[in-house]
């Protein structure tokens, strides 16, 4: 069967990769699962693809198959775009997800509803093979902040984003719902057909 390497050790993102790849008939290994010892990858780029590229052509040299490296975060407008591609580590040196979604309230404290806490969730798919960048493909997601969290499911700042045209925020949905209308989901569905491409070569 052929084999796609996630380049990720993100575990829920990991779970919602696997899940959303399900029934492509590919055998989808995690970064931990297809390469013994990974080393750490610096993400040093300025935008989302360029992380997405450099984490999936770093891990194409580790291990000859196909490799997809999701780059995505949160982009806030009346935040001139921020947390963006620093969205895992907002909250500084040892930030958690509790910790980034309390620092996005704060900075958000003053702001009035609706238009000034509107935001996009982005991701970049990145697919490569050998070292060699095959394709790049983006999905984004527009809703608002709240102004508490609300939720269990998904991850970081899921309880906070509620898509436009929906109630529940993404920490509230069932997990098939969130994947069909994120930035995740809508990326995930046009790197498949890079990589349906890919293998039919
Ligand atoms: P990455 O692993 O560098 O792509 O970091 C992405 C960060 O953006 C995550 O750690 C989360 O804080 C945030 N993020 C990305 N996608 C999602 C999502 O689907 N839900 C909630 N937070 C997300």
């Amino acid at each position: 069967m052929r084999t796609l390497v996630l380049a990720s050790n993100n575990k829920k993102k990991v779970r919602e990769l696997k899940t959303i790849l399900k029934g492509m008939r590919l055998k989808v290994l995690s970064l931990d699962e297809a390469v013994a010892k990974p080393h750490r990858i610096v993400e040093d780029g300025l935008t989302f693809r360029a992380n997405a590229a450099k984490k999936a052509v770093t891990v194409s040299r580790m291990c000859d198959c196909l490799v997809l490296a999701d780059d995505s975060g949160l982009s806030v407008d009346a935040l001139g775009g921020r947390p963006g591609i620093r969205s895992a580590r907002f909250a500084g040196p040892g930030a958690t997800d509790t910790r980034n979604n309390k620092k996005l309230l704060k900075l958000l404290d003053n702001k009035p509803p609706a238009e000034c806490r509107r935001a996009s969730f982005v991701c970049v798919i990145a697919l490569a093979r050998q070292g060699h960048l095959i394709g790049t493909v983006e999905g984004r997601c527009r809703g608002t902040i709240g102004f508490e969290g609300r939720g269990e499911n998904g991850f970081g700042y899921d309880p906070l984003f509620t898509p436009r045209g929906r109630r529940q925020t993404f920490a509230e949905m069932p997990a098939a719902l969130k994947h069909r209308i994120s930035h995740r989901g809508r990326a995930l569905a046009k790197a498949k057909r890079v990589i349906l491409k890919y293998f039919s070569r």
